[in-house]
């Protein structure tokens, strides 16, 4: 039996076989600390935003990491969210991984008609969806799956 690799780790510092919480931030969220990890080792990361270069700095923990481990994700909405889908790229479950959004940063709107997401920079209660200009009312239903607010039709009465 051969002995399998190890991926590299060197550069995240991260110890093989970690099984405690990892908590990675975006841009200015500072409130992480406080996040409690129950008493398991945690590791933190930061990042000034997801760019392709992060998320591949990401991908590579999360792959040096085993089951069990948990994922916290603080930041701007957009940026979490990208980091939420490389963690589903590496097998994490939905309940594995927290996200803590930055409710004063843009957020990501997710249309069901359409199923495109749009960033909503202005964070008013509506935005138009940029996939089918659908105007979307904003609920605030979060959906830690898709890393989006789900939006619905706010129109919809008017138009039938
Ligand atoms: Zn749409």
């Amino acid at each position: 039996m051969r002995s399998v690799s190890m991926p590299p780790t060197a550069c995240t510092g991260l110890e093989p076989g970690f099984r405690g919480v990892i908590c990675a931030s975006f841009g200015a969220a500072g409130d992480i600390a406080k996040q409690d990890t129950g008493g398991r080792p945690r590791h933190d990361l930061h990042f000034a935003s997801a760019t392709p270069n992060t998320l591949s700095d990401l991908r590579t923990v999360l792959g040096a990491s085993h089951v069990g481990v948990r994922l916290v994700l603080a930041g701007p909405q957009a940026d979490i969210r990208a980091a939420a889908a490389v963690a589903a790229e590496c097998g994490l479950l939905e309940e594995e991984v927290t996200l803590l959004s930055d409710e004063a940063g843009p957020r990501v709107v997710y249309c069901p008609h359409c199923l495109t997401t749009t960033i909503d920079r202005a964070a008013g209660s509506e935005v138009e969806c940029q996939g089918c200009a659908t105007v979307l009312a904003i609920t605030d239903h979060f959906s830690r799956r898709k890393g989006a607010y789900l939006g619905y039709s706010a129109h919809a009465e008017e138009a039938s």
